[in-house]
């Protein structure tokens, strides 16, 4: 049984180390931005309603993400423990989780910020820009998700350090490092 919360900004590795873990704990990995990059995809209201947002490089607006969380948690699998990544991102999403957590009884064993320096970020984040072909993944809108990270994401680290359940790990080392640390981490 494990509950995790990945934090850091964008490009910090939270989707490869969040999928690599779920496998190896055998919980749900829930990303808000797969879910979202899904439902663009599929263009259904979900995804058309997003799209702006996400393309500009801001957040989705709560109302949109907030259900479907709720969705998700409840859904059977997610009983057994859950991986999230992508979410929280604001405040008002971090106390709407900490309201639903106690509905369902359940509480978070580990929010884990992967720190990784903005000039790592933009080289990365540009790189997978050329790799991947993601509509976000221009330099503008990268500059501007690092922005909308500093602003609204990065004060929900010390709602997670009041309540002990922050772990700061360095996303600068290769992601085999980071996975090791993570594995003694959350087996330990
Ligand atoms: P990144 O790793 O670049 O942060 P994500 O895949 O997590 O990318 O998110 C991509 C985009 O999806 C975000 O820039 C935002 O527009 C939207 N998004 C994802 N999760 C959320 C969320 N919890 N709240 C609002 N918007 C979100």
């Amino acid at each position: 049984m494990a509950r995790l919360i990945f934090l850091g900004p964008p490009g910090a590795g939270k989707g490869t180390q969040a999928k690599l873990l779920a496998e190896l704990l055998q919980v749900p990995h829930i990303s808000t931005g797969d879910i979202l990059r899904s439902a663009l995809k599929a263009k259904t209201p979900l995804g058309q309603k997003a799209q702006a947002y996400m393309n500009a490089g801001e957040l989705v607006p709560d109302d949109l993400i907030l259900d479907l969380i709720r969705d998700r948690l409840n859904q059977q699998d997610a009983n057994q423990g859950w991986i999230l990544d992508g979410f929280p991102r604001n405040v008002s999403q971090a106390s709407f989780l900490d309201t639903l957590l106690q509905e369902l009884n359940q509480t978070c064993d580990f929010a884990i910020n992967l720190e990784v320096p903005d000039e790592v970020l933009m080289a990365r984040l540009l790189e997978r820009a050329q790799k991947e072909g993601r509509s976000d993944d221009n330099e503008d809108t990268i500059r501007r998700r690092l922005e909308v990270y500093h602003n609204q994401t990065e004060p929900i680290i010390g709602f997670y350090r009041d309540r002990s359940v922050l772990t700061a790990i360095n996303g600068d080392q290769p992601v085999e490092s980071v996975t090791e640390y993570l594995k003694q981490l959350v087996c330990s």
